[in-house]
């Protein structure tokens, strides 16, 4: 293999272009991005020497070397490597998900500073500090070694190397210190010895500078909260997790007895872009006796639970288990059940301990934790425990518990409507009668909203009732009464033939200033359901919903009584087209001819004048 001219990927490119024009104030991180990356390197040749002896390999450890006379930093490990292939791959292109996107806003926009903070950077932070990198690697168990060099300016020479010891080593040759510019001399031991102290002092292999072990390599799962500090913490965050932003709250966990385990756990500030995609990673690390098993480990959380990260350390498993064999551990399901709980139980702390912080947690993460309320879990009681909603009381979310509170002797359900947005729930005309009753209604806006009320059924024995589905059995002393529904019988009847788009048509108590509404049938799909489904790709029969008519409307009233006096009007089917039409707008609901409906309105109006 000769040398070969690459050019970086257009993303990757750009990244650089940052990196040289330093976007970070604090350049020091390229060490810690530099031996975080042989860290987790070396975890992978631990991992393949346990399977494959050939791949056995003593003494794993990180080496940094300064030539402060060349101006060169190397970092060296002795890990898994890279095939040429690989670091084409994975040095010449970002394969983070959410990267590309993040810089495309960031290019866009001015929100830079914040931006900036959210995504790491990785291997790329070097050219913070370095004019040329020289990376030299050999993959585990492979016969020749690849050099990479670059200059960080868009392109990149790759050649064969025959020389190069298995792993990899990074050589930076250092751009002049500039202390103005927060740019230190990396070849200066002791701020060296700081970086690592500060950064990766919890890598668990030994970070070598000369004779010196500079890190302390403690586990820090295993480790008393009151003995690590805050900033340890979200060094071991950002490590394991690369978000940039610190932890929202912080979880750790010991179990002794017949299965021990420690776990180290972080709910994150920021939802991340990947959240909701199928392939989207799980955050927990699976530690065996402190050493390094499985990334992305979903059989340790329930997939609503699928944004904490952390470490989950346990004694009595084998090096050598598998994911199959993990999946049926009855070990591993009762270490899930249980951190599960804990999970959900740190966040009912968080909402009474600091507000704040719970409120940006369930922003962030309720529409997943809310997924839970789906599958068969035992943990219904503990979601709705820490779920909150937008309400018709106010502006602020509220809990079930406070809900429930509220609720007037006379009301006996949780009532809710699902919708888009908040606006559209409180103004839709289902919320007439119990506005007019003073009863509270919680406004469901997220998707999922649109199916778990109906899987839960109750909170604490209170039922959940949609106030856009069935009848209404409001306690009420004004049912249409009998008289009533035999003066319209007649009317109603002609409007079901006459309405080809719904269900049924009757009286309804529920209203009290718009004319009508729809409401879906106890057993018939809301409007949003079936736009979901229908946006998964499903077919479905159109559905048809109930038209329900408040006969104190003069426009109900009205057209009984032109229905009885002139049967045979065709204009009268205009008018009752258009108050179905008025009902689905009121909803927020999209109209099936809307020029039709235009046309039909504008002439009843210039009929008027
Ligand atoms: P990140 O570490 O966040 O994934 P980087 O840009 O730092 O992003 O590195 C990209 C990838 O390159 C890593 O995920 C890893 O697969 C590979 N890599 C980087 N450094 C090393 C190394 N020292 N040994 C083996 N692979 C490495």
């Amino acid at each position: 293999m000769s040398t070969e001219t690459l050019e970086f990927q257009a993303e990757a490119r750009q990244l650089l272009e940052l990196m040289v024009h330093s976007i970070y104030s604090d350049k020091d991180i390229f060490l810690r991005e530099l031996v975080s990356n042989a860290s987790d390197a070396l975890d992978k040749r631990r991992l393949a020497g346990l399977k494959d002896d050939a791949l056995r390999a003593d003494d794993l450890h990180i080496e940094i070397e300064a030539d402060s006379e060349a101006r060169t930093l190397t970092v060296r490990d002795n890990g898994i490597g890279m095939s040429r292939d690989e670091v084409v791959g994975l040095i010449g292109t970002i394969a983070r998900s959410g990267t590309a996107e993040t810089l495309r806003r960031l290019k866009e926009s001015k929100e830079s500073a914040e931006l900036i903070g959210q995504f790491g950077v990785g291997f790329y932070s070097v050219f913070m500090v370095a004019d040329k990198a020289t990376l030299l690697t050999r993959k585990a168990g492979e016969e020749t070694g690849v050099r990479w060099e670059s200059t960080g300016d868009g392109t990149y020479t790759i050649e064969a190397a025959e020389e190069a010891p298995e792993g990899t080593s990074v050589c930076l040759h250092l751009r002049p210190a500039d202390e103005k510019d927060a740019l230190y001399d990396y070849t200066d031991e002791a701020k060296i010895r700081q970086i690592i102290k500060r950064y990766s002092d919890f890598i668990s292999f030994p970070v070598r500078l000369g004779d010196d072990t500079l890190n302390s390599m403690k586990a820090l799962w295993a480790r008393p909260r009151a003995e690590v500090s805050d900033e340890e913490y979200q060094e071991f965050y950002r490590h394991i997790s690369h978000d940039w932003t610190d932890p929202l709250d912080i979880i750790q966990m010991r179990a002794e007895g017949t299965f021990e385990y420690e776990a180290l756990l972080f709910l994150p500030s920021r939802a991340p872009r990947d959240l909701y995609q199928r392939e989207a990673r799980h955050g927990l690390q699976l530690y065996v006796k402190r050493v390094f098993i499985l990334d992305d480990s979903r059989e340790l959380l329930p997939d609503h639970l699928r944004f904490v990260k952390g470490v989950v350390d346990a004694a009595d498993l084998s090096l050598n288990i598998s994911r199959e064999i993990l999946q049926q551990d009855r070990h591993i399901q009762l270490i899930r059940r249980r951190l599960a709980k804990k999970v959900l139980a740190s966040v009912k702390e968080l909402m009474s301990k600091d507000t704040d912080k719970y409120r940006s947690f369930w922003r962030e993460f309720g529409p997943v934790v809310k997924e839970g309320l789906l599958d068969g879990t035992e943990d219904h009681k503990a979601i709705l425990d820490i779920a909150s909603f937008a309400s018709t009381a106010g502006e602020e979310p509220t809990t079930l518990a406070d809900y429930v509170a509220r609720m007037p002797e006379s009301q006996d359900k949780i009532y809710f409507m699902t919708g888009e947005g908040r606006a559209q729930a409180v103004n839709s005309p289902h919320m007439e009668a119990f506005r007019a009753k003073g009863y509270e209604v919680l406004l469901l806006t997220d998707q999922v909203d649109e199916i778990w009320a109906e899987a839960v059924g109750s909170y604490e024995g209170t039922a959940f009732q949609s106030i856009a589905r069935g009848a209404v059995d409001l306690p009420s002393e004004d049912e249409p009464s009998a008289e009533q529904a035999d003066a319209y019988a007649a009317v109603l009847t002609w409007l079901n033939d006459t309405l080809d788009d719904v269900k049924d048509v009757r009286l309804t108590t529920r209203l009290t200033s718009s004319p009508a509404c729809l409401v879906s049938d106890t057993d018939g799909l809301t409007p949003a359901l079936e736009k979901m489904y229908k946006a998964m790709g499903q077919e479905l029969p159109p559905v048809k919903r109930i038209l329900e008519l408040n006969p104190q409307h003069p426009l109900v009233s009205g057209l009984r009584t032109a229905h009885d006096e002139r049967p045979g009007d065709a204009g009268l089917a205009e008018t009752a087209e258009l108050l179905y039409g008025t009902a689905l707008l009121a909803e927020g609901g999209d109209l099936a001819d809307p020029a039709r409906f235009a046309s039909l309105l504008a002439d009843r109006l210039s009929r008027t004048l």
